[in-house]
């Protein structure tokens, strides 16, 4: 029997349309450079240092705390977090803490996705730490650890929602949300490997709380909780308690395993971080930043229905994913045909790429683009080729990058797609095979019979879909 099962989520989105890291000018793309090349006096933490804070990450954070409908507060303050860890260099994280204290970016904030909503219960802005290696194993069988600090100090969002979702896929429904919306404010990249990390809590009918940590991909969250799911359930129908523990997930078997205890929030020893003065967020500020935010998902996909006639459903699918819907604008505004290079966009070119996912292929990595999609909607609508010869074509170009207009003539060329064409050679056929015409309503086998007949006629160039289309549109009509 399934209990009440209560899920939170703490999302740290890295900030990677920063120039520089949250308190010094190393780069904030650390993604490419050679182990501890991104690093200076700052970040790893050297005696005498001062911290700079990143005005543009102030920005950013309180862009995403009014997309999340939170309250922000006129004075926020950084507090340090003290603990003492490899990745660690200052053996303290700036970050940002709201018990009594000054307040983080943001608090008591909704996000609704589709029919339900979750409560945002805090955003705080912090630095990220360094990354621990491995090497020839994972945390538990390696020989050796090596601590890179690229990208230690780089900025994070850390967004905490309150204990609202009931299972797994309302939790990747929220996800799929958070991260157009984190798109689509320009702030994250949220298809850099590491840029959205997500921690879980969950608890079944009201019992003790689990932490899930180490999870990489959405797709992995939801494989984590339903595995913490059922093994909870397992534990409770058989009276075993529940511990309050810390589990890390295990991609490799796919389980969660038992971690080191975790720290309670008085052995941090929170205080006010000295060297960073309290920043003052007046009225005026955070309506200019309102006014400069982009337009939001749920606008754009209102305006998809008023503007381009697409339906609800179409409209919000291309806005799951912000590089799908910029596609959709980009070839309209080449060549107007809303419904049709939608239709394209999302019955078509999705399968090739992964949707509203943050580890698969994205479209620009396709060969394809909106110039490409444009002039294959409009030679469909021109009837200069059929759909199906579209399709094949569409299939190509994936791989090869070429203009369908470059393709007309000699892609299937020696296939007869126009129907006036095609419509003449059944009509001498129906005129000639008379007998047969009459058998195939009682016989279905002769309307090969009968393609074959107009495929011989056209000495073998009749598209063969089409001319079977249309012979069982004359046999409807007869
Ligand atoms: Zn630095
Ligand atoms: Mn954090």
């Amino acid at each position: 029997m399934t209990g009440i099962v209560r899920i939170g989520v703490e999302i740290h989105c890295q900030l990677t349309g920063l120039n520089s890291k949250l308190f010094c000018k190393c780069r904030g793309d650390y993604r490419n450079d050679l182990p501890n090349r991104n690093v200076c006096p700052i970040c790893t933490g050297q005696p005498g240092t001062m911290p700079l804070l990143n005005n543009k990450a102030i920005d950013y954070s309180c862009m995403i705390a009014l997309a999340l409908g939170c309250t922000i507060p006129s004075e926020m303050g950084f507090y340090r977090k003290n603990y003492f860890y490899p990745d660690l260099p200052k053996n303290y994280q700036i970050t940002q803490y709201d018990s009594g204290g000054i307040g983080s970016v943001g608090s008591n904030g909704k996000l609704e996705f589709g029919k339900e909503y979750a409560r945002i219960r805090r955003i705080q802005l912090e630095e990220d730490p360094g990354r621990l290696i491995y090497e020839g194993g994972d945390m538990d069988t390696s020989f050796y650890t090596l601590v890179d600090y690229n990208r230690a100090g780089t900025a994070l969002v850390e967004i905490v929602t309150e204990p609202d979702f009931k299972d797994a896929a309302t939790v990747r429904a929220f996800l799929n949300k958070l991260t157009s919306i984190l798109e689509h404010l320009g702030v994250c990249n949220t298809k850099l490997e590491g840029s959205v990390r997500c921690d879980a809590n969950i608890s079944i009918d009201n019992g003790k709380r689990v932490e899930i940590k180490n999870v990489g991909s959405f797709r992995e969250v939801e494989k984590a909780l339903n595995f913490e799911i059922i093994r909870q359930e397992s534990l409770s129908s058989r009276n075993i308690e529940i511990k309050s523990e810390t589990r890390h997930w295990d991609n490799e078997r796919k389980v969660t395993k038992q971690s080191r205890a975790k720290e309670e929030e008085q052995d941090y020893k929170y205080f006010l971080e000295p060297d960073i003065p309290i920043v003052l967020l007046d009225k005026s500020y955070l309506n200019s930043i309102q006014q400069t935010m982009p337009e939001l998902p749920d606008k754009r996909r209102t305006r998809f229905v008023e503007e381009y006639h697409l339906s609800d459903h179409v409209s919000q699918v291309l806005i799951n994913n912000k590089e799908m819907a910029d596609f959709f604008e980009s070839a309209v505004r080449i060549y107007s045909s809303p419904k049709e290079i939608a239709n394209w966009l999302v019955s078509d070119l999705m399968s090739y790429i992964g949707v509203s996912k943050t580890d698969e292929t994205s479209l620009t990595d396709l060969k394809i683009g909106p110039r490409h999609i444009a002039e294959l909607a409009k030679l469909v609508d021109e009837n200069s080729i059929s759909r199906h010869t579209a399709k094949s074509m569409l299939n190509r170009i994936l791989r090869t990058g070429e203009m369908p207009s470059q393709l007309v003539g000699q892609f299937d060329s020696s296939k007869i797609i126009d129907e006036k064409i095609l419509t003449k050679a059944i009509e001498d056929t129906f005129d000639s095979e008379r007998a047969a015409v009459i058998d195939a309503s009682s016989n279905p086998s002769v309307i090969n019979f009968l393609l074959g007949k107009v495929l011989k006629l056209t000495k073998g160039r009749a598209d063969p879909q089409i001319a079977l289309s249309l012979i069982m549109d004359k046999l409807n009509k007869n």
